[in-house]
């Protein structure tokens, strides 16, 4: 790779911290630009499938990950009053051994902890929220809300579901909201007074559901992450709380199991479900996007930042195959590899019968990043 070729990631979520790791592993320069001027452990869990985990096994953090996250033995399916199991989906040895690697199940601030392990210290620059930028023949400029700038040879928009890139890019419009909101929390296991949860079960309703799991391995710690109507409620906010009272209404009828954890839980968060269509066109140019920023989906198959992690891998064998010179045909070849699997996993998930009575798990669990075929990009039409 050229000398000085260095690609801008624009966010140091899930998929820019995943990108950048991929590609400085691949010999490649890449430096992080994020907003945050500091990062905090948020009451979240995350599930990271076989996909993911491959994704993260090659940057490193397989190792540390098995230590730390709950490697569940199964998920059940359980109807919501009655507890009756609908499914009960094979995790553990037998997905491992299938998958090729394991399904586990974490805080979500523990793993991005981790990710920023993975990428130079000094390549990571917080305070650094993009503005705007101009890109020509031989880089891009990024201008940042604090009067700064800098200069890169490409750039990669990993900057969420609001993407700011993508609105400069391809015009505004907003996400669409599901009108459904999570409440998600994670605490102490101790709260539950010496009884205990399955491995992981989702709770399902005729319009709502509850998801419940450990998330350390040595299971001291329980997350949930619900699903429930709520037509007026717009706010996406990592730090905006819920009312615990209106929560536990809103499941009063659900299973003693539901009950119980909703009664030990002590503050929750409150999150709006927002989804958008598939975009025909991910990049322009130098500038491509990444993650969120162009297939943001519900939650309700874990699999958004498994997504993004997946973009990471390809788009860094892309961008390692066509060389520096060629760069705007690696992100066309990139977009071109990614563009049909996110957006049939975006409508799966919206569709919200992921493993409810049967599923076939190995479209998502078995796709391999490292090794997916590299599509030929689509004509450019004039
Ligand atoms: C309730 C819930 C549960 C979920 N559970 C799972 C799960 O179990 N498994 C799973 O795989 N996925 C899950 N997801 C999805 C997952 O959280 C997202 O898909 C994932 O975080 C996307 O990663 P990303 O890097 O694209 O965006 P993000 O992780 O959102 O990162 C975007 C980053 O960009 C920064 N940024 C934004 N604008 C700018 C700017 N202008 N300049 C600089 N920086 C900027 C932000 O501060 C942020 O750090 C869940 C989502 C929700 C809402």
């Amino acid at each position: 790779m050229a000398e000085d070729f260095t690609i801008g990631i624009i966010g140091a979520g899930m998929g820019g911290l995943t990108a950048a790791a991929a590609l400085q592993r691949a010999g490649i320069k890449a430096r992080v630009y994020e907003q945050a001027a500091e990062f905090t452990r948020l009451g979240a869990g995350i599930q990271m499938s076989p996909n993911a985990m491959k994704v993260l096994r090659a940057i490193g953090l397989e190792p540390a990950l098995r230590e730390m996250a709950f490697q569940p033995q199964h998920q059940l399916s359980r109807e919501w009053r009655s507890g009756e199991v609908n499914l009960d989906y094979p995790f553990g040895k037998v997905a491992e051994d299938k998958y090729g690697a394991p399904y586990l199940l974490m805080h979500r601030g523990d793993l991005h902890r981790l990710l920023n392990t993975t990428v130079r210290e000094e390549d990571v620059l917080r305070s650094k929220r993009l503005v705007s930028f101009d890109q020509d023949g031989d880089g891009v400029t990024l201008r940042f809300a604090d009067g700064s700038s800098d200069r890169v040879s490409a750039m990669v928009a990993a900057d969420g579901t609001h993407s700011h890139v993508r609105e400069l890019l391809f015009g505004a419009a907003d996400p669409s909201y599901t009108g459904k909101v999570a409440y998600r929390t994670t605490f102490p296991a101790a709260r539950l007074g010496g009884r205990s949860i399955d491995d992981c079960t989702k709770w399902w309703g005729a319009d709502r559901h509850i998801v419940i799991y450990y998330t350390t391995h040595n299971r001291d710690e329980i997350y949930f992450v619900t699903s429930v109507p709520e037509p007026d409620w717009k706010t996406e906010s990592w730090s905006a709380t819920g009312d615990l009272e209106e929560l536990r209404a809103a499941f009063s009828g659900f299973h003693p199991t539901v009950q119980m954890v909703l009664e030990a839980c002590p503050q929750v968060h409150k999150w709006a479900i927002l989804t958008r269509e598939p975009m025909p066109a991910w990049s322009k140019g130098r500038v491509t996007l990444l993650g969120d920023a162009c297939h943001p989906m519900t939650p309700w198959m874990a699999q958004g930042a498994a997504t993004a992690m997946e973009d990471a891998a390809v788009l860094s064998r892309c961008v390692t195959e066509a060389g520096p010179r060629n760069i705007e045909q690696a992100f066309l070849t990139y977009e071109s590899a990614r563009k049909a699997r996110t957006a049939e996993i975006q409508r799966v998930s919206h569709s919200n019968t992921w493993l409810h009575r049967s599923g076939n798990t190995d479209w998502v669990f078995g796709y391999d990043a490292w090794s997916a075929p590299l599509k030929e990009p689509e004509p450019v039409q004039a």
